[in-house]
């Protein structure tokens, strides 16, 4: 593989009649191909083509990403957005004649039953009429981007954008940590209108998709878009179950816990993100003290993931520093026909850059040790068992913290414990919000707020807002990028943390197979479904009874609750 950095990759967007063409071209072939072996080699050109415009899609989507602002960078993508669905068209109607195909079983012994799996998933939820809508969809989401990167906050003096004005929440001092989030939350509703009305637009649109696509509604629609092969509605209604039996009674004693750390009567909103009175533990600002410590700390872990990230340096695969315009968020995206992957976060100076830092780079690590996977289908596996990969190098890093937060590393990794588990029951109500929201598309924005206010109810009992805005109100949920972005994403990041935290019990115990089983993990990339990625990992299927007494039983002797 060529060592190519990220500043010479330059992909042309595709031209759509010479794409159509390409396309026509491999019907044809297949169509004549005599045995197995000449349709095989036919789809190895399709799988280049689709690496092809992967590519350009990643790159385009990023360059966005990274400059909100930017006039052509938008216009690209809007591109990108135009394109999308007929690009979709295409390879689906190559994936609906596979799976129709009679020597199916042969294909499938020689490419695996996992691409087919997920074809048979993706392929209901494309049809030529709802491309407009997905079109209108993106741009939406595009809004909803455009609109939180924009926001100008004025806090201490200082203009801030969002992902700077979230750092407060950690300030050792009180009054400053509830002065920042009156501001943030008071932005949001003074954008209150805005934001219902693109969700509501949103929700419509995907109600109407659903609709044309024989669905009963989005639920269904967004599990398949989600490709979830071999798990349903009731296996994830079952797990939320378990977590409000579990976890929620252990979130109401660590508030408890934490209060009485703080030496405080009770933890309000504000004091949600700070776990001692001098503060959380912090790796500084200065960010080439930062990526020197990444070194050090990847060439004590090993097992592969110290020549990557030299490869990842090298080749300029990160954009970590917050700027202005930048959009939020962290994330991972891949250039698929260079096998390499790309990481993008806003560094604000808190424990949360080590923890993004740690989790984009086991995305990464991932992507790489599966580059060699023949079918750009098996690349990344499906998200709940990605997120695996990037929750579990943040636990897998904990010997290794002292390098960011020198003697407070015990500090660090108690408090990434405790918020790690914690984040169970808001990440379940996330969720089931989604449900709900979906199950009922007419519902009225004030209705919408009214479902998130009672799920909060049920899952964080111990939630105060005092007299925050907004937030107080059923709102906090218009932050969550993924409920407008990722419909039904986000409970990929719980059955995946349930996962991690086994990685947690296990590296204790036993380092080296920890690491082995990770790294294991981490080369089968998309191979097989989520149940049979945990089995091969060794761990337990967060849809097993159980799953989670193990791990908060073996919190609670950790942080001594
Ligand atoms: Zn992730």
């Amino acid at each position: 593989m060529t060592q190519i950095t990220f500043p010479e990759i330059q992909v042309a967007a595709p031209d759509m009649e010479a794409t159509r063409q390409a396309y026509e071209q491999l019907h044809q072939s297949y169509d004549a191909a005599e045995n197995l072996d000449d349709a095989l080699e036919v789809l190895q050109r399709w799988d280049q083509l689709r690496r092809q415009i992967d590519t350009w899609q990643a790159v385009t989507e990023l360059r966005f990403h990274q400059d909100t602002r930017d006039e052509q960078a938008k216009q690209a993508r809007d591109h990108c957005d135009q394109l999308r669905p007929k690009l979709t068209e295409l390879s689906v109607n190559l994936k609906r004649k596979l799976l129709q195909d009679p020597q199916r079983p042969a294909l499938e012994e020689r490419m695996g039953k996992q691409a087919f799996s997920l074809w048979e998933s993706e392929t209901t939820t494309y049809e030529p009429v709802i491309e407009e809508d997905l079109v209108q969809e993106s741009r939406l989401n595009a809004q909803y981007t455009e609109l939180l990167a924009g926001a100008k906050l004025s806090f201490q003096g200082q203009t801030s954008n969002l992902s700077e004005i979230v750092k407060y929440r950690e300030d050792p001092d009180r009054n400053v940590r509830q002065a920042a989030d009156q501001v943030r939350w008071q932005w949001f509703e003074d954008h209150r209108e805005t934001l219902d009305d693109i969700f509501d637009q949103l929700v419509t649109l995907r109600d109407g998709m659903a609709q044309k696509l024989g669905f009963d509604n989005f639920v269904d629609l967004g599990y398949q878009r989600m490709t979830r092969v071999d798990y349903n509605q009731q296996d994830v209604a079952r797990y939320r179950e378990m977590v409000l039996a579990e976890v929620t009674p252990f979130g109401e004693e660590l508030r408890n816990h934490q209060a009485r750390q703080l030496g405080i009567e009770k933890t309000m909103a504000w004091d949600e993100a700070v776990y001692f009175p001098q503060g959380n533990p912090t790796p500084g600002n200065d960010y080439d003290h930062m990526i020197r410590q990444a070194h050090a700390m990847f060439a004590d872990i090993g097992y592969g993931l110290d020549d990557f990230f030299q490869r990842m340096v090298d080749g300029q695969f990160m954009d970590l520093k917050n700027r202005e315009g930048k959009a939020g968020g962290g994330f991972c995206t891949s250039f698929d026909l260079y096998g390499m992957p790309y990481i993008f976060a806003n560094f604000n100076g808190t424990r949360g850059d080590v923890e993004v830092f740690t989790h984009e780079m086991g995305h990464a690590f991932q992507c790489y040790m599966s580059r060699h996977q023949p079918w750009v289908e098996y690349l990344w596996p499906t998200y709940e068992s990605c997120e695996i990969h990037s929750m579990g190098l943040e636990f897998l890093t904990w010997p290794t913290m002292e390098k960011f937060f020198g003697e407070r590393a015990d500090d660090f990794r108690q408090l990434h414990l405790a918020s790690s588990l914690i984040f169970l029951p808001y990440g379940v109500a996330v969720d089931h919000f989604q449900h709900l929201v979906y199950e009922n598309p007419t519902a009225s924005p004030a209705e919408r707020h009214a479902m998130w206010q009672d799920l909060e109810t049920q899952y964080q009992p111990w939630l105060d807002y005092g007299d925050l805005p907004h937030a107080g109100q059923g709102g906090r949920w218009q932050s969550q990028r993924h409920i407008y972005a990722s419909p039904f994403y986000y409970i990929d990041y719980t059955l995946a943390q349930t996962c991690a935290l086994q990685f947690w019990l296990r590296a204790a115990h036993d380092r080296d197979q920890a690491m082995k089983d990770y790294t294991h993990l981490c080369s089968l990339g998309g191979q097989a479904p989520f149940q049979e990625l945990v089995k091969a990992a060794s761990l337990v299927s967060p849809f097993e009874d159980g799953c989670l007494s193990g791990v908060v039983k073996e919190a609670r002797q950790w942080l001594d609750i």
